[in-house]
């Protein structure tokens, strides 16, 4: 048992558990990660990095010079109309597969001494008052800890388990969306990101590593696509196609997975950042909408941010209550006025012709254009 019983548990291996496992590793704590897919695997993201987290991911060991990322500065938004609108992104960011970058993350991680549990998904997770301890239940295993790590993303099997509030009730389909990803060989500038409006959602494009490749990504509601039976390429004939650049990509960049990736009941419900004890980190706190394109660094930030205070329970200088207030109260302030500002912008990109309007009287001003970017993004940061 005592083998079984680590200081943390961190329950999903995504940005958010994998950079809080390789801090809380490096601080000489021990540390255990469950990651549900073995390493590498493919995800559902558009992979375009902001450079909020570039120090950040340096701080952890990952080397980014040495793997040439194509380096964006740019956004180019358009509409059904067909019409291209360019902006500067002051912060700007990189290209990286998650495929990539997970696994590269994951190295890194068990280099520290965590112990990487792949392929493993965890069905319960229990908090024991008397014990002052969470009890985390694998198929094949118990295991114990001091803290638990919610970074399991924005929808788990765990989050049924724990009947969080934001899973009880089903969402309309108006609000409840799908996202389905390519990798595709394309020729398109380096620098840019490219986010193409359609009806009722956006398709983000921008280079990642390898000679040629492209991440294509788009979000949707779940009405749409049940307006076609479920039928992703009728759904993108029907819909996506009546944007021209769409229709242009989708019918002549070839794909380079056999099919889509798809993912569905995505939902931008608030969260709460600490329940039953465990401390929710990344998506598992709070989902950013995609156009933001900053979920990642968020993830990542959120980890810097709790990890310090993980420490200082685990040493003794803070308690429980005082641990789960402090991060509560943190994650709100870093936090929830992105991801308020990130919904309200989702919403104007669903009126075609309300985002038109908007996107001309923005392209004059790129100060306006910017300033509304950096609402949903942070400063560059490190951990403390
Ligand atoms: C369509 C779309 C496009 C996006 N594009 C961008 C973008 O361009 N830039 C950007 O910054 N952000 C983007 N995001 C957001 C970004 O993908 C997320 O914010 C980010 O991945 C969050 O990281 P995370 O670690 O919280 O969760 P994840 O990366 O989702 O990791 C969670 C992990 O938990 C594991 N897991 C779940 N349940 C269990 C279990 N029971 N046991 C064990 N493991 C479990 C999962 O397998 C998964 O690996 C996008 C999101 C969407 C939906």
């Amino acid at each position: 048992m005592a083998e079984n019983n680590y200081d943390v548990a961190i329950i999903g291996g995504g940005l958010a558990g994998i950079a809080a496992s390789i801090l809380l590793a490096k601080a000489g704590k021990r540390v255990i990660l469950f990651e549900k897919h073995k390493y590498p695997f493919h995800r559902v993201c558009g992979e375009f990095v902001s450079n909020e987290s570039r120090d950040f991911l340096i701080s952890l060991g990952l080397n980014i010079e040495e793997l040439e990322l194509p380096s964006i500065d740019k956004l180019n938004i358009s509409t059904s109309n067909g019409g291209m609108k360019t902006f500067p992104l002051n912060l700007g960011g990189f290209g990286i597969s998650r495929y990539l970058l997970d696994h590269k993350l994951a190295d890194i991680a068990k280099s520290n001494g965590v112990v990487v549990m792949e392929g493993t998904a965890v069905m319960d997770l229990a908090f024991h008052d008397a014990l002052e301890l969470h009890e985390i239940s694998t198929s094949d295993n118990t295991y114990t800890a001091r803290i638990a790590i919610g970074a399991f993303g924005k929808r788990s099997a765990i989050d049924k388990q724990m009947n969080r509030p934001f899973i009880r009730k089903p969402l309309p389909p108006g609000r409840n969306f799908t996202a389905v990803k390519y990798h595709v060989k394309a020729n398109l500038p380096d620098d840019v990101i490219e986010l193409h409006i359609f009806k009722d959602g956006y398709c983000g494009i921008s280079k990642v590593e390898g000679e040629g490749r492209y991440c294509m990504c788009y979000l949707t509601t779940a009405a749409s696509l049940q307006q076609f039976g479920g039928d992703i390429k009728a759904m993108e004939e029907g819909v996506l196609f009546k944007n021209p650049i769409l229709k242009e990509y989708l019918t002549h960049f070839p794909s380079l997975y056999a099919d889509p990736l798809v993912i569905s009941q995505v939902n931008f419900s608030r969260k709460l950042p600490v329940e039953d004890h465990v401390l929710m980190t990344g998506d598992a706190a709070g989902l950013i909408t995609p156009l933001c394109g900053n979920g990642m660094s968020m993830a990542l930030h959120a980890a810097a941010l709790a990890i310090p205070m993980v420490e200082k329970f685990l040493e003794g200088t803070l308690n429980r209550i005082e641990l789960e207030r402090a991060y509560t109260n943190n994650w709100n302030q870093l936090f929830s006025m992105r991801l308020k500002v990130g919904r309200a912008l989702q919403h104007l990109f669903f009126d075609e012709r309300l985002i038109q309007y908007t996107l001309s009287a923005l392209q004059p001003f790129p100060s306006l254009s910017n300033y509304l970017i950096g609402r949903t993004h942070g400063k560059a940061f490190v951990s403390k």
